[in-house]
């Protein structure tokens, strides 16, 4: 390791190099907890400021058989940004510069460490965002959130991140560099277009768990900010979930532009922060038996938005959802272009949510049909509560956002106590279990990652093997974020 540490110096500088071992060691940790047993330390850490070092480093860890694990934030809980086996460790951080806001084309070029939040303080001067919104840090980074093929607020309308990809400049494993999209053109109108003749080659790249190569700079579609609108928060009785399953997937036909479907866990912080009131008893129902939907609708038109807010009114009533007004769903969700959820902001600001403090969190992202949320949900709770984690303190929490037509991401979560070996040991097991439970049900991954057990991948069938062919021919090494597939 003598060596490399050299050579990695020589090409990045001795200041963006370290094997300090208590550098290394905060490396090992996702940003939210989830002590699994498979993470290592990494054997060094390296920072480079450009692409030409990426594809240097990159060629480097080939000749070298090194695995080179890439990382943004280290906010993602599914494994996939923490090393294995040792190897080199490359925190893109310094790559962060927001190069170019082009108007004329409603694109955003950026470089991969941008974060959401100088992304959207830019945009937002110019009247302008970008359509999807992350429920956590504002200061993810932005290639991060596009390789994942981020989910958020507004999905209902907009889908996820990388439907907004309009070009990508990547480093492939074996250190080439190359632009996708309208932006490979030698002569041509620069990034602004996706599907520019052959194969969506920037489609390999999304969802791709960083397996296939290292992003360096994202251009992406912007749209303008609507003018106007819409909050409403409605309930329903944690045991008619059915009813409100079907009121969202009604409101998802109909066009909402937004929702975020919570509970007590979930909406607790802002009712700490004193942002709003919880009605819960107004309503006769105890706080932990009421699941609540933040719907959102904007609008550039005034006259258009009342009809929408009417009609999407309508639905939730006529499937009994009790109409809890407009603060809750305003306080929580923030102004709709604000870079990120606020309840996200509320949960973990000290003192806003003292029931939680001291506690890690088991988080879990998944993709699943609107109407199959209550059986995905029953499922959850029932692993939670077998495992004696399902109390005032701990959840289980709801975070769910809309992600199509038809289709929702939820991100439900339990807390353990970090200090305790045997909370640790439990949660490692409900986490296994749950996982597997649910894959069994058809529940789909968000992305890969090494705590996701390898029954989501089994059941993807031959198109399984296809990516890991795919990987084989880019990656013949296998030394990119080798455990992703
Ligand atoms: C409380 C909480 C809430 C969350 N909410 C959301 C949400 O609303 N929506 C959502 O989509 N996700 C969410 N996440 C998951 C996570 O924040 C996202 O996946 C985020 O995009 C990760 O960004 P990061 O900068 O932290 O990347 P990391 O976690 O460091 O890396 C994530 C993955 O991307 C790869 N990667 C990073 N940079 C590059 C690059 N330049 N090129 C290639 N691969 C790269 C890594 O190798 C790794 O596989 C949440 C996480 C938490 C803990």
């Amino acid at each position: 390791m003598l060596d490399i540490e050299q050579m990695l110096k020589e090409i990045v500088g001795p200041e963006n190099v370290s094997s300090n071992p208590a550098i290394l060691e905060a490396y090992r940790f996702v940003a939210m907890g989830q002590d699994m047993p498979v993470c290592t330390r990494p054997g060094i850490v390296v920072m480079p400021a450009n692409e030409e070092q990426v594809s240097r480093i990159l060629t480097l860890a080939n000749r070298s058989r090194l695995p080179v694990v890439t990382r943004g934030q280290g906010t993602g809980f599914q494994g996939e940004n923490v090393p294995l086996e040792g190897g080199i460790m490359m925190d893109m951080s310094l790559m962060n510069r927001l190069i170019e806001i082009d108007e004329e084309n409603m694109v955003v070029i950026a470089e991969t460490a941008c974060t959401m939040n100088l992304l959207n303080y830019e945009l937002d001067k110019r009247g302008l965002a970008f359509p999807i919104r992350p429920w956590f840090s504002p200061n993810m980074h932005i290639g991060a959130y596009i390789i994942n093929n981020g989910t958020g607020d507004f999905g209902a309308a907009h889908g996820r991140a990388g439907d907004h990809v309009r070009g990508l400049e990547v480093v492939l494993p074996t250190g080439q560099i190359m632009k996708l999209g309208s932006w490979a053109y030698t002569h041509g109108y620069g990034a602004c277009f996706r599907y520019t003749g052959g194969p969506d080659l920037i489609g390999l790249f999304l969802n791709s768990g960083g397996g296939y190569g290292v992003v360096t700079k994202v251009a992406l579609r912007v749209i303008n900010k609507r003018r106007h609108v819409w909050y409403r928060t409605f309930a329903w009785p944690r045991n008619k979930l059915p009813d409100l399953s079907r009121a969202i997937y009604q409101c998802q036909r109909y066009g909402i532009s937004s929702f975020h479907l919570q509970n007590y866990w979930s909406s607790r912080g802002i009712i700490n922060a004193g942002l709003a009131r919880w009605p819960a008893h107004s309503l006769g129902l105890f706080d932990e038996d009421m699941v609540i939907a933040n719907l959102i609708q904007v609008s550039e038109n005034k006259e258009i938005l009342e009809l929408l807010a009417k009609d999407t009114t309508a639905i939730c009533l006529n499937n009994i959802g009790a109409d809890l007004g407009p603060d809750l769903c305003q306080a929580s969700q923030g102004p709709p272009y604000y870079a990120i959820n606020l309840s996200t902001h509320y949960r973990f600001r000290p003192g806003t949510a003292p029931p939680f403090e001291g506690m890690n969190w088991a988080y879990f992202y998944h993709c699943t049909p609107t109407l199959k949320f209550p059986e995905y949900w029953d499922y959850f709770e029932s692993v939670v509560d077998k495992y004696g984690f399902h109390d005032k303190r701990r959840g289980a929490g709801m975070f769910v956002f809309p992600l199509d037509a038809a289709m929702l991401n939820p991100y439900p979560t339990f807390g353990y106590r970090p200090e305790v070996p045997e909370e640790v040991l439990r949660m490692r097991k409900a986490y296994t279990e749950m996982q597997q439970g649910l894959a069994r049900m058809g529940v789909l991954a968000y992305t890969f990652g090494a705590f996701l057990p390898k029954d989501f991948m089994a059941n993807l069938g031959p198109s399984y093997s296809l990516m890991k062919s795919l990987k084989a021919l880019i990656d013949p090494n296998n030394i990119l974020n080798p455990s992703q597939l």
